[in-house]
């Protein structure tokens, strides 16, 4: 039997061997307990038919437990110094394979192409790098790519507000944007304790089930989002004060009454209690 990458020794011995020392800056904190990557790989619910797409596998600790449970993996690595590792570390594994790039920068739905079929369920499980958190969940939704669900360990502060009902203090545009493609839940909290470096924030498992068709109908998505965002521009103030500032240019305070009006909408309530269904009301009432 083979002793698991995710624990304290076995990490140290790999760091000493190959001299590797962790980049801050690419958000290098690696998992060193088994228990938390099975939990992770148990809320992202995939089995021995599942294909894998994870982002950042370090040093493989996820990545090896995700070859046990899945039909294939592969992975983005960003960092070329991981490369005689993962060569060693996940040898014993058949079914991986590693793409050494930028996943923001990747074409994506190529490489799902090449190496999933397309009957195939895929699904995105990783301990993603926190510095590019958002940025790489925007992408992977709003690129509409062939993928059932996003199982991913990230700093709990931003899992809070992608997963924020309306009327809470964590609700916002980060909120809408995913909950827009995704039904958002926040599965565990996860201590700092289970990282080598241990990060200075606390982190959670998020799980998005991509939606088939989003959760709202809206006319101009574009707008809809500059609306939303607008909205939430000073949480303090009312929708009234916050919509009447950012289309100053555009129209007149009696227009955006009416536009509010029409929406069946208070202008006097604040943006933090309109549900997304509201937004979309009141964004189709423009465009
Ligand atoms: N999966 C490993 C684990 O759980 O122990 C490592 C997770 S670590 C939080 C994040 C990983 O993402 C690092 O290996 C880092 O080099 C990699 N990374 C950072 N930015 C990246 C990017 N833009 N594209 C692909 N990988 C990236």
């Amino acid at each position: 039997s083979l002793k698991a990458i995710a624990t304290p020794t076995r990490t140290k011995e790999i760091l000493a061997k190959y001299g590797f020392s962790f980049k801050k800056s690419l958000g290098q904190n690696f998992i060193i307990d088994v228990n938390v990557l099975k939990n992770i790989i148990e809320t992202a619910e995939i089995d021995q038919q599942t294909g894998v797409m994870e982002i950042g596998p370090g040093m493989g600790a996820l990545t090896e437990q995700l070859a046990l449970y899945s039909n294939h993996v592969v992975a983005f690595e960003i960092d070329q110094r991981l490369t005689p590792i993962l060569e060693e570390t996940l040898n014993p594994y058949q079914n991986i394979s590693i793409v050494y790039q930028d996943v923001l920068q990747a074409d994506v739905a190529n490489i799902i192409a090449t190496h999933f079929s397309p009957e195939q369920d895929v699904k995105v499980v990783a301990n993603l790098p926190y510095y590019v958190t958002t940025p790489i969940l925007m992408r992977l939704l709003m690129d509409r790519l062939p993928i059932s669900s996003i199982t991913v360990m990230i700093q709990k502060e931003v899992a809070d507000r992608m997963a924020a009902r309306p009327n809470t203090k964590s609700y916002g545009s980060l909120s809408i944007a995913v909950q827009y493609y995704t039904e958002a839940k926040v599965a565990l909290n996860v201590p700092k304790t289970v990282f080598m470096p241990q990060p200075n924030v606390d982190s959670a498992v998020l799980h998005l089930q991509i939606r088939t068709t989003p959760l709202v109908k809206v006319n101009d998505e574009s707008f809809f989002f500059d609306l939303v965002q607008a909205s939430f521009a000073q949480r303090r103030k009312t929708l009234r004060n916050n919509l009447s500032r950012h289309f100053s240019e555009q129209y007149t305070k009696e227009e955006l009454e009416n536009k509010m009006l029409q929406a069946g909408i208070d202008g006097t309530r604040r943006g933090e209690s309109l549900s997304i269904q509201e937004f979309a009301n009141l964004a189709n009432v423009f465009v």
